[in-house]
């Protein structure tokens, strides 16, 4: 760069690149056809541009820190794609297959949806065995890493903690008072559930992943009726916000990431969602989701400074997606809105009750593995161990610990994980004050919309993105919340 950019002139710029490259992100995800060398070009003139940033402007602070990500993320771009192919190359099982290919683990999911508990178990057993063989492109990524952040004198957990307003004390603190409430309904729960459905007691094959969408398969049927899309559009609508700007994308290519997610080309002008069919149930769930973080991102104040606007917490983040998704754990809603049977909207929402408590059993050892990673400057090679350990913690179960290694977000992001509790903790604080003002039926009131609004409308400036707020009644009321079934 020849001359000296100014504040508004860098961030013009940085936003220009990253909806450029955000575009090719999405053809990658999507199954489509996109460019290796421009994602290259683009991440390369991103990174110049945040060492840039860090070498001439030291503030707004928001802004340097998200560049020391920025840097370390596109330092090691390459090493992700890297990981991502192969993932799929080496995470193969060529006994079982799937429409005649050798199960990868991308098609793992759709896979055990289908198979028996044998079949299950030995891919899972199978996968764990190869982790191996993706270690090194992890432990590589995990080590650059963290060489980039202490560079800059921090750490992705410093960084973490600082985004979502918290001290790691207070972190640990949310996450373990979670983890002690949630442990026993849990296990009882997934006894019953297990015992009910798969006919067995719990094992450590039947992850989270396989069982969302074993416990909804007798029930699926009922929810065909069902259109989420054209649904949470009506609801949204009725809450005064403006949902149709939204693009979704449901179509099924081969090479299309399994997850659904949400993408911000630009916010708030171009988002979209993305997912793959694969049972109207789960579907419902998951367009809620990611429709909550597409609204969310389509409605912050475009008149906002770049910096506002853009960079938002994970886990202010999920708490919109999780807010939307959680609708559909409403007996009023399930009844009224989607017209579904009383008894039937029953039973979904104990097991959605269910799944929750299984979400937040499995993602509180999640969360506090990673914790300890960063905290205790864990050394890669006892990362399975003290995997194992946390989630017997959490879980009361035995899981082999290269499990995290086959995770779709541990090996890919260095943080993250606790964003989901500290989301669903926050969005039903939300809903309890909705419900307090507005009524049962909140979900029907302009005003309530117009308060939901208020807090996505104002980007990172948004009163939900402080977490040091929350308290341990707002915990307690969270378990409340997913332990008391209609
Ligand atoms: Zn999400």
């Amino acid at each position: 760069m020849k001359q000296k950019l100014t504040l508004k002139q860098w961030c013009k710029k940085a936003e220009e690149l990253e909806i450029a490259l955000s575009k090719q992100y999405w053809k990658l995800e999507t199954g489509q056809k996109y460019s290796k060398p421009k994602i290259k070009k683009y991440e390369t003139k991103i990174n110049k541009l945040a060492e840039y940033f860090l070498k001439n402007f030291d503030r707004p602070e928001i802004l340097k820190d998200t560049c020391i990500g920025a840097v370390a993320s596109t330092k090691t771009f390459q090493l992700s794609l890297k990981f991502k192919e192969e993932r799929n190359k080496k995470i193969r099982s060529k006994k079982h297959t799937i429409k005649g290919n050798p199960v990868t683990w991308d098609t793992w999911r759709q896979y055990v949806t289908k198979a028996t508990h044998n079949e299950r178990k030995k891919i899972y057993d199978k996968f764990i065995k190869l982790t191996p063989l993706i270690s090194p492109i992890i432990k590589e990524k995990f080590q650059k890493n963290k060489q980039i952040y202490k560079q800059y004198g921090t750490t992705p957990l410093k960084l973490y903690v600082k985004e979502h307003e918290l001290t790691t004390k207070e972190l640990i603190k949310i996450i373990t008072t979670l983890r002690n409430q949630v442990k026993k309904p849990f296990q009882k729960q997934f006894k019953y559930y297990a015992k009910k459905l798969l006919h067995k007691k719990p094992e450590y094959y039947d992850d989270l992943y396989y069982v969302r969408n074993a416990i909804y398969q007798d029930m699926t049927k009922d929810f065909r009726g069902v259109d989420p899309i054209k649904h949470i559009k009506k609801t949204m609508k009725e809450m005064g916000l403006k949902p149709d700007k939204i693009r979704v994308d449901k179509k099924d290519r081969p090479k299309k990431y399994a997850s659904p997610f949400c993408m911000a080309i630009k916010i708030p002008q171009d988002i979209r969602i993305s997912f793959k069919p694969e049972n109207p149930l789960n579907d419902a769930n998951s367009i809620y989701h990611e429709m909550g973080h597409a609204i969310h991102f389509s409605s912050i104040k475009p008149q906002l400074p770049y910096w506002t606007r853009t960079i938002i917490s994970n886990g202010l983040a999920e708490t919109f997606s999780t807010f939307f998704e959680g609708i559909l754990t409403d007996y009023d809603y399930m009844t009224e809105e989607l017209k579904l049977d009383p008894k039937y909207s029953k039973e979904i929402i104990r097991r959605k009750n269910f799944m929750q408590l299984f979400g937040a059993a499995f993602y509180t050892g999640n969360s506090l593995f990673r914790i300890a990673y960063w905290r205790e400057n864990l050394k890669f090679e006892n990362c399975n161990k003290r995997y194992a350990k946390e989630l017997k913690k959490s879980m009361g179960m035995k899981i082999p610990g290269a499990y995290w290694q086959l995770h779709h977000i541990l090996p890919e992001s260095m943080m993250y994980v606790p964003s989901y509790m500290l989301a669903e903790i926050q969005q039903n604080k939300i809903k309890t004050q909705l419900r307090k003002k507005y009524g049962k039926r909140w979900w029907k009131s302009k005003k309530a919309g117009k308060e939901v609004l208020n807090l996505m409308s104002k980007g990172t400036d948004s009163e939900a993105g402080d977490f040091s707020k929350l308290t341990k009644k707002d915990i307690l009321n969270y378990v409340r919340s997913i332990t008391t079934n209609p």
